[in-house]
């Protein structure tokens, strides 16, 4: 039976990740396993960052943003020479087993390097984007979520008294799941995703001058990987095109990926993280726990690695309709 396991959280933060670390020690403590905190994601493998970690230790953090591991981008571990010392590290540390907290990236290299050296890993998915195939639900999105809407309604305020058009940017580079979902808490009049093309900004300025002849102020929720280009040359564009229109952009920034966790948050990494030790100890390996229609799922981590998480269609037409009319 396994002894001794690692954790580590890789990529970007997300708020939600502090509950799942907690999660996992505590569950490991139950079943006789020791656990081991390996800080600054994949670096700290290669640099053999190693902590205890026992149950007093994730006490007091289930409510806190970011990550007590902290995080990293290590560029080194794509390369197998490092991910060769990687594993001699582990192994010196009679690390049996790596449960890794992360986005897609971390996911590749956690299959990369379980394939490599036939080494037991569970993926945990954790990005604000929530852009992850085979769950429905990664940590962090919530919280994020949480923070857009509360931006966005203070702007709306701002944006009513001054009858002005607004764009908010908000992360996602590749992936609207973010925009789209806030974009229909806030009664956003556009929502702008890269998923959907925008052909150029002429036809956005259009669709904008239609929407604002029947409106005082406008909000339009701009994913910061739309293909228009940056907001600052989009907004002067609009605002040269629309006669006597009253245009500003903010750009929401680092903001969205601290805080204290929502419940939701709190709840599904706690659960993620129980979950990943159950499966360790019956020695699966290779996958990644996610939750689909309300139930805790193992999705093979290949899967998920190789599949685009589809955007709803559902909240694409719901906007049309009813903030668009
Ligand atoms: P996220 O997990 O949030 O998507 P990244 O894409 O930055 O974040 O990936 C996090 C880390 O995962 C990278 O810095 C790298 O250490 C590791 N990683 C990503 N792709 C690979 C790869 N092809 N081979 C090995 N490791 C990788």
């Amino acid at each position: 039976m396994i002894k001794k396991i690692g954790i580590l959280t890789s990529g970007g933060d997300a708020p939600g990740m502090n509950a799942c670390i907690r999660s996992i020690v505590r569950t490991a403590f139950k079943n006789n396993i020791s656990c081991i905190g390996i800080e600054y994601g994949y670096q700290g493998i290669l640099d053999s960052k190693f902590r205890n970690l026992g149950p007093e230790d994730v006490r007091n953090i289930i409510h806190k943003g970011g990550t007590i591991l902290k995080t990293n981008r290590c560029e080194e571990f794509k390369k197998f020479e490092y991910r060769k010392k990687g594993i001699k590290n582990l192994k010196k540390n009679n690390i049996e087993g790596l449960i890794v907290i992360g986005g897609d990236g971390s996911f590749i290299g956690a299959s990369i390097f379980s394939k490599e050296f036939k080494f037991p890993v569970i993926g945990i998915p954790a990005t604000i984007d929530n852009d992850i195939y085979g769950t429905d639900y990664s940590i962090g999105f919530s919280t994020a979520s949480r923070t857009i809407i509360e931006s966005v309604d203070k702007i709306r305020d701002t944006a009513s008294s001054h009858e002005r058009i607004f764009f908010v940017e908000v992360m996602g580079k590749n992936s609207g799941h973010l925009a789209l979902n806030a974009g229909n808490a806030t009664g956003a009049e556009l929502i702008l995703i890269p998923e959907i093309e925008m052909k150029n900004l002429n036809i956005l300025t259009k669709s904008i001058k239609k929407i604002n002849s029947k409106k005082e102020s406008l909000i339009i929720i701009y994913a910061e990987g739309c293909n228009l280009g940056p907001i600052q040359k989009i907004t002067k564009h609009v605002e040269n095109k629309i006669v006597g229109s009253n245009v500003r952009f903010s750009i929401l920034g680092h903001i969205q990926r601290g805080g204290n966790p929502t419940e939701k948050d709190r709840i599904i990494s706690s659960l993620f993280g129980y979950h990943a030790v159950c499966e360790l100890k019956k020695n699966r390996t290779h996958i990644m726990i996610g939750i689909q229609n309300n139930q805790i799922v193992n999705v093979e981590l290949e899967e998920s690695i190789n599949n685009d998480k589809e955007i709803n269609k559902e909240l694409i037409n719901l906007s049309s309709i009813i903030n668009n009319y």
